[in-house]
């Protein structure tokens, strides 16, 4: 099964029908159907260890503020699957992962799935990210759930590798340091230098103008562990929204 990277955005892309869900609504179609899906989302972190979701029916979470009631009133029933959620457990060996029984799905897994898989039909788990835990971490955490691919699990990342809220305005261009960052990236995903990739704070004033906060790169690190020797990189998407968030993301198959 492929492993992806997918730049989510604003939020509203979940029921926008733009240059960017209908290539999300494309590789849903093009995809073969996973046993499961594993998100590693943005929007999940924990401080307390890592934790995967483990309930048969996880809620929808609207975790977002000041948006359209049409928004709040999205739904993606996606069953859960404590089954992957255990197995998960077992894979993983640099960590206690707990299970989780009160999270679900937040918005970084639902807004990105439901236009990719809009049948709600394949069970959707998350797996949180540490966030006291350097990048490292959240890279050899990739590797050792690399192995789910095998039995079947999507395994997707949602951020962005470009994420600077505070600088985003509706219809902005790029700003230079968003493209530079982006680029770079970029670069080093083609070459696969996953070093330079967990080095990112290296850049200096660069990663902090792309990432004020670390919490949208994180996922993409959790991809890269996952990516297997033989794969391909395909990337889609690769426009910056909003001046200053970067759409890239990428497939490896
Ligand atoms: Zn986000």
């Amino acid at each position: 099964m492929p492993a992806m990277f997918v730049g989510h955005g604003n939020p509203m892309n979940a029921i926008l029908d733009n240059s960017f869900t209908r290539t999300w609504r494309a590789m849903g179609s093009q995809l073969p159907r996973p046993s499961a899906i594993l998100s590693v989302s943005a929007h999940w972190l924990t401080t307390n260890g890592t934790k995967v979701t483990a309930m048969e029916q996880p809620e929808t979470i609207h975790d977002f503020g000041g948006f359209p009631a049409e928004l709040y009133r999205q739904q993606y029933p996606a069953p859960g699957s404590g089954e992957f959620a255990r197995k998960t457990q077992r894979v993983v060996h640099s960590t206690e992962v707990a299970l989780d029984y009160d999270w679900g799905l937040d918005h970084g897994t639902w807004s990105v799935l439901k236009p990719m898989f809009p049948l709600a039909d394949v069970p959707v788990y998350q797996l949180s990210i540490d966030y006291g835990k350097p990048p490292q971490f959240h890279y050899e955490l990739g590797t050792q759930v690399r192995t789910l691919r095998e039995q079947g699990v999507l395994i997707i990342g949602s951020g962005n590798i470009v994420h600077n809220l505070a600088a985003a305005k509706m219809g902005s261009k790029p700003f230079d340091w968003a493209l530079e960052f982006d680029a770079r990236v970029g670069s080093w995903l083609e070459e696969k230098n996953d070093a330079a990739i967990l080095d990112f704070h290296n850049l200096g004033s660069l990663a902090s103008a792309a990432h004020p906060t670390p919490d949208h790169f994180l996922p993409l690190l959790y991809v890269i562990g996952a990516r297997d020797p033989h794969d391909s990189v395909e990337f889609f998407n690769m426009d910056i929204d909003m001046g200053s968030v970067s759409m890239r993301s990428m497939v490896y198959r």
